[in-house]
């Protein structure tokens, strides 16, 4: 059994996050993806803030800590083991309010900012606004200006935990999940390619597909994770760069390199995954367009409709299933799994391990998945 491997389902980041905390601990792991159009590490501006987001301020706040201070300990391990750049730097951002009532609440974000160090944020008004990129619409309030956060390239940042984990021998296969052969309480092996493989474990990690039936799987929880889907242009940028990543609510324009950009985002419940339908692409042109009105000189060159997984109460979700002493879950990433796929893959390792992890995160698990 101990030379068997642990097996994962999913090389989104939830996956390869565990995989690569998995091997450093000197585990055998194999992880199967199928590369699902419309997964959700693929498209995404690769944020990694820890001072927004569900339960901040709250209950998610130590955790959302932990999780960034993961990325500063971790990012130069992965980029020399991997040899891959994903681009990690600081940020700044420009949250817009359109009113007095808008940037009341954005003030409210200005001590969490500014007792962190490394961190600092401040309100402008229009003027200085104006000052600071003359393309930002006259027509604000005011905004909030941070400093301190992270971006990464998600997709380069995915390729490099696999490669790290490949690099401390995980073995990483394409293909589905067929079926799960299971012995009182034990996973003993799974169907993949139609090749029956023994594990020593099993972890789902398949992101906003957790729901999607397998055979011979029954592990005893239902986690509701739904796919809320989220819309972006990568645009190539002809004129001067932005100065900063600049967003109103959900709408916003964030940098992707030197000369492209991500415009974003919507929250969807329903819709088809994978390239943008065109009347998706006018809205989010339409929305830059209110806010950056001076932002012409720019191109679409490519667009993409994916899915967070997102959990009932929109907080992360990783443990064991109740019906298995071998089988694991890890998801409910939902719009923090950049940010949190790190910390959530180091715990569950020690988890996987009979390690012992802090007792406050249970409250993050729906239906106490933890310890089941
Ligand atoms: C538009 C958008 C913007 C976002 N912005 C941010 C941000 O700025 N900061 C942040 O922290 N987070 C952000 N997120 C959230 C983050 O991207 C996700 O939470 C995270 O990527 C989820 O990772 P995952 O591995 O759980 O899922 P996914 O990336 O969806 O991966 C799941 C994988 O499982 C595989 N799979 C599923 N079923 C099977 C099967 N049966 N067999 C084999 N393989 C299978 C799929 O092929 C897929 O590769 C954003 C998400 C979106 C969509």
């Amino acid at each position: 059994m101990t030379d068997m491997p642990y097996s994962i389902i999913g090389g989104g980041l939830m996956g390869a996050a565990l995989a690569y905390h998995l091997a450093s601990a000197g585990k055998k792991v194999l992880l199967i993806d199928d590369e699902r159009v419309g997964r959700a590490s693929g498209w995404n501006p690769g944020g990694v803030n820890p001072l927004h987001g569900p339960g901040f301020p709250g209950v998610m706040q130590d955790f959302y800590m932990d999780a960034f201070n993961q990325h500063l300990m971790h990012h130069g391990i992965i980029k020399d083991l991997s040899g891959i750049d994903f681009h990690h730097k600081v940020v700044e951002r420009i949250f817009l309010a359109n009113n007095k009532v808008e940037l009341i609440a954005l003030e409210k974000s200005l001590d969490f900012y500014n007792q962190l160090p490394n961190f600092s944020a401040s309100i402008m008004d229009m003027n200085e606004l104006s000052n600071f990129d003359d393309r930002i619409s006259p027509n604000f309030e005011g905004a909030l200006f941070t400093k301190g956060n992270m971006r990464l390239d998600s997709e380069r940042f995915r390729l490099a935990l696999l490669s790290s984990s490949r690099k401390l021998g995980a073995e990483i296969l394409t293909g589905t999940l067929q079926e799960v052969f299971t012995r009182n309480k034990i996973v003993t092996a799974i169907l993949v390619n139609g090749l029956k493989v023994s594990v020593s474990g099993l972890c789902m990690a398949k992101g906003a597909w957790e729901n999607h039936p397998v055979d011979g799987w029954h592990p005893g929880y239902d986690l509701s994770i739904r796919p809320v889907i989220g819309d972006l242009l990568l645009v190539q940028s002809l004129g001067d760069p932005l100065k900063a990543d600049i967003s109103h609510g959900i709408k916003a324009v964030y940098q992707h390199d030197d000369h492209h950009y991500w415009i974003g985002g919507t929250r969807r419940e329903s819709g088809i995954l994978g390239p943008c339908t065109l009347s998706t692409k006018q809205e989010l042109l339409r929305s830059v367009r209110d806010f950056l009105p001076g932002w012409k000189s720019f191109r679409v060159i490519g667009h993409s409709s994916a899915a967070r997984p997102v959990s009932e109460n929109e907080l992360p979700v990783m443990g064991r299933a109740p019906s298995y002493d071998n089988g694991w879950v890890i998801n409910g990433g939902g719009s923090k799994g950049v940010l949190l796929c790190l910390t959530m893959g180091r715990i569950l390792t020690d988890l996987m391990m009979n390690k012992d992890v802090p007792t406050n995160l249970e409250k993050f698990s729906p239906r106490t998945l933890l310890r089941a």
